[in-house]
């Protein structure tokens, strides 16, 4: 079965899938659809790279930011099952899967 994050008009095709398991960033490389936002990748790949983009700023080159990067990597991958780590605006709509399962 095939989950979806949000669905974005009544057509299945054009809803964003959840989660894509061949994303490079799993294996710690640059996935160019995460950069891009592409609505047919996974939502929580795509979360989970921003999420990570955004820890690694705050720390100078070094261990700290390495370590921030892939704590953030995982809050971005669980954030739908585990919404107290990281909650974002998206989650808010009526369709995110979150809200079926409470
Ligand atoms: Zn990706
Ligand atoms: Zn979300």
């Amino acid at each position: 079965m095939e989950f979806s994050a949000h669905t974005l008009g009544p057509e299945r095709k054009d809803w964003e899938p959840l989660f894509t398991p061949a994303c490079p960033t799993l294996s710690g490389q640059l996935c160019e659809a995460c950069q891009n936002l592409d609505p047919k990748h996974g939502h929580l790949n795509k979360v989970a790279h921003l999420a990570a983009t955004f820890a690694a700023e705050m720390f100078p080159p070094g261990p700290n930011r390495e370590s921030a990067k892939q704590w953030a990597h995982l809050a971005g991958l669980w954030h739908l099952t585990q919404p107290v780590i990281l909650r974002h605006s998206c989650c808010e709509v009526p369709s995110c899967p979150r809200k079926s399962n409470t």
